[in-house]
Formats: C-alpha cells, sequence, structure tokens
C-alpha cells in the first residue's frame, strides 16, 4: 500500500452522503456491500458525462476509523494530485488488482491492494461519485470534487465491467492546470506572437489539431483567456465542459437528447455571440455550422484531429465543405503535440548520442549542437523526464495559400505551399527544442514518428 497521504486531503461531496454518516466501514468483500447499498443516500440515477458534481464538504480524513479501503483510496488519489497524474487506472485481473498512473502521459504501475478489496474500493468510489452501488452490470460516469492540499480538483470516474470484475478509470482534471496562459506553452516567440494575432481577429476560424492528449483543450482555454471576456461575448459548446471559465458562457453538448454540437452551435448564434469555441468539428454539419459563424462576423475556435496542420485543411474538404469556403473563413491552423520535458534535476550533457538519435539527425536536420537527456533520478522516478513541453506547427493563411486552397489542392501541394512561407514544422519546432535542452530527439521520435 502506497504511504500515508497527505493529511491535507479533503472530500468535497455530497451532504446527503455526510449525513448518511459516511459508508459504514466498506468491509473487504462484496457481501458488505448491501449494507452501504440500503442507505438513503445514493439512490439517484446514475450520473450521466457530466452529471451534477458532488456538492458540500465532509472530512474524509478520520484517523480513528482509519479504514483500509477510506485510506487507500484517499491516499491514492492524493498520491495521483501530487505527482501530476492525468488518469488513475483500478483494474482488476484475475488473481491481483493492477493500480495504474498516466503521468506525462505514460503510465506508471504502483502497488496495490489485495484483490479481495477491489469489490469496496469500487464501491467507496461510487458513494463518492454518486453512483448506483449496486449496478455492477452496466457502465457509469460520474464526478466527483475533491479537495487535495488544498488544490481544488475536479474527478471523472468511469466504471466499465471487465470479465473479472468493474474497471474504474479516474481522470483527474487540475485547474491550476489550464490557467498556465498562453506564453507559458512552449511556443517559440515568432509562433506565439502570431497565434495571438490570430485569436484576436474579429472573425475567421482559427483550428488546433493533434490527437487526443496533444494538449489541444489547453491551448483553446488559454487562447479564450487572452481574450477580453468583459467586453466580448465569449461562448462555448464542449462535450463534456471540463474546466469552469470566469466570464465565459460554457453549453454542455447532450447528443441523447439532440444537443449536438452543431445544435447548440446554431443556438449560440442567436445570443449574439464574438467569439466561439466549439470543442471539436466532428461532422459536416458542425463544420457547416462553424463556416457560415465565421464568414458573418464571429471568431470560432475549434479542434480536429489530423496529423498536421495543413491536413486540417483537406480534413475539412473531406468532410464535405467547399474548398472556396474552406479558402474564405480559416485564418489558421495550429497542429501540436507534448513531448516529456527533460528532467532538470537529472540533466547533463549527452556525451554519446543513440544510434537512433544519429539516424533522425541525418536524415531531418542540419542543425548541430549540444543535446542533453535526463541520467534519472528520484524526483523524475529514473525516467529522466519530468513535465511536458509542447511543439507547434503554425499554418497562418495568406492570399497565396487561399488561392491554393480554392483550387482544391493536394495535401502535398498545400504542405509545400506552406513551407515555401516558412512554416515552421512539427518536426522542426522538435529538433530546435531538442538542441535548446528542453526535451530530447528520442522523445520527439516517440511521439511523431508513430
Ligand atoms: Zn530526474
Amino acid at each position: 500500500m502506497p504511504k500515508a497521504f497527505d493529511k491535507g486531503f479533503r472530500w468535497v461531496t455530497d451532504p446527503s452522503v455526510q449525513a448518511e454518516d459516511e459508508p459504514d466501514t466498506p468491509k473487504e468483500s462484496a457481501e458488505n456491500e448491501p449494507a452501504v447499498e440500503a442507505s438513503p443516500a445514493p439512490k439517484k440515477a446514475p450520473v450521466q458525462g457530466t452529471g451534477q458534481p458532488n456538492q458540500g464538504t465532509i472530512s474524509a480524513w478520520r484517523p480513528a476509523r482509519s479504514e483500509p479501503v477510506i485510506n487507500f483510496v484517499d491516499s491514492l488519489i492524493a498520491t495521483a494530485v501530487n505527482e501530476g497524474a492525468s488518469d488513475i487506472h483500478i483494474e482488476p485481473r484475475e488473481k491481483e488488482l493492477h493500480v495504474r498512473l498516466r503521468i506525462d502521459g505514460v503510465l506508471f504501475q504502483k502497488p496495490a491492494p489485495p484483490i479481495k478489496m477491489h469489490p469496496a474500493i469500487i464501491s467507496r468510489l461510487k458513494i463518492l461519485a454518486n453512483l448506483d452501488i449496486s449496478e455492477r452490470r452496466l457502465p457509469q460516469d460520474g464526478r466527483i470534487r475533491a479537495n487535495v492540499s488544498g488544490k481544488k480538483v475536479d474527478l471523472r470516474i468511469s466504471m466499465l465491467p471487465l470479465s473479472h470484475g468493474e474497471k474504474c478509470v479516474i481522470r483527474v482534471l487540475d485547474s491550476s492546470a489550464i490557467s498556465v496562459g498562453l506564453e507559458k506553452l512552449g511556443m517559440s516567440d515568432k509562433t506565439l506572437e502570431a497565434f495571438r494575432s490570430e485569436i484576436l481577429q474579429p472573425h475567421g476560424i482559427v483550428l488546433v489539431t493533434g490527437p487526443t492528449g496533444s494538449g489541444k483543450s489547453t491551448t483553446l482555454y488559454s487562447a479564450l483567456q487572452v481574450m477580453d471576456g468583459t467586453s466580448l461575448n465569449i461562448c462555448t459548446v464542449e462535450d463534456p465542459v471540463e474546466y469552469d471559465l470566469a466570464s465565459i458562457n460554457q453549453v454542455q453538448v447532450h447528443e441523447s437528447i439532440g444537443m449536438t454540437f452543431a445544435a447548440a452551435l446554431r443556438s449560440l448564434l442567436r445570443q449574439d455571440p464574438d467569439t466561439i469555441m466549439v470543442g471539436e468539428i466532428r461532422d459536416e454539419e458542425t463544420a457547416r455550422v462553424a463556416v457560415q459563424a465565421a464568414l458573418t462576423g464571429h471568431l470560432v475556435l475549434s479542434t480536429l484531429h489530423t496529423n498536421d496542420a495543413p491536413s486540417s485543411i483537406t480534413r475539412l474538404v473531406d468532410i464535405g465543405i467547399e474548398s472556396y469556403l474552406i479558402s474564405a473563413a480559416v485564418n489558421g491552423a495550429l497542429a501540436q503535440r507534448l513531448l516529456r520535458r527533460i528532467c532538470e534535476h537529472c540533466k547533463e550533457p549527452m556525451t554519446t548520442v543513440p544510434e537512433s538519435t544519429t539516424a533522425y539527425l541525418e536524415k531531418y536536420s542540419d542543425q548541430t549542437g549540444q543535446l542533453y537527456c535526463g541520467t534519472g533520478c528520484e524526483i523524475c522516478r529514473n525516467t529522466g523526464y519530468k513535465g511536458r513541453i509542447g511543439i507547434y506547427e503554425l499554418l497562418v493563411l495568406n492570399q497565396e495559400l487561399r488561392d491554393i486552397i480554392t483550387r482544391t489542392p493536394s495535401l502535398g501541394d498545400l504542405k509545400a505551399a506552406a513551407k515555401n512561407q516558412g512554416m515552421r514544422t512539427l518536426r522542426d519546432d522538435g529538433l530546435a527544442k531538442a538542441f535548446q535542452g528542453l526535451t530530447t530527439v528520442d522523445e520527439l521520435i516517440r511521439i511523431t514518428e508513430s
């Protein structure tokens, strides 16, 4: 079991849960669940998506009742938050329980309690998230708000029944992590200046693109924070609304009742918006409304899943938008990835460069200079990396590019034209950051060449 958790830990949960006097000794087997189940409080329907989070305050830290289950759950969450994990996985296998944390994009195994504690751990989490603890055959989603060492943390709980019991994945949404500010995301000065000028345009579409987990939301939230929420009507359509932003109107998508991205966007357009952030453009309908919004004097920020910036243009063509509309509506596209940052505590100049790095440099770079790596220390769990830094590729549409797009170009044409105009690719930016000693070429290869 992990070491005793931080006493600064405090649950923020439903007053009704408090009233029932906390889970009555969640013991180490499923047989004890009915006792908890019989309590009146968590009888609500399963919370779906971003259903109502628990509100109110109780202190779950009760040394007098040093329950193994309560302690384990509290300690696990405190550890995850303190180590900067983005996700916690609690996975039942046939004979043992696995607990893993995702830190800087990579999963790490943690010491786990015996498998017999698994049902009680799951029940404990369900109670905290206001889920139906008697339902073990269907997936459930919920939300917990917790306070860990004075830090407000939102936890998204997802339960999925597997062959050996329910697997729980907890996404840790740390609101302090998104208010980092545009200038701290790791953009080069030139990219930052150009991107800032794109998001301060009065109208047009600015796309942020990359795979899941590449930091697109953080970039968009940081962009919204640059804008003046007092003099502008800034609205977002999200699925789910991940972070609450001050002075911004956030709309939650509910596909099941017809509140799709496109429907929400259409309604927002009747709400006198200036800037609209659309969580994601996934279909033609949403893309079309976004284009119309951009062409009628609104600034639209959104994300796509493409590998690079020029591909976001051809993706819109593939979705079904006419190229002359794309050419007129889109201002720019930013592709991004997150690379692990070399640990500052064990960083050293590289004396021998791995073969993979040499081969990559020969192929793609004419730059020379000192490269660095982390040798591994306690602070970085011996990985040599601590924290992450973004690499960026910004495509800004000028008249020449717009003309090319109107002619429905191939991706190759577009990439060539963008490069001719000096667009710095993800690879260029990653290599520059490796030579600045911020990351390694190995990490660049791992993230961009797979
Ligand atoms: Zn280190």
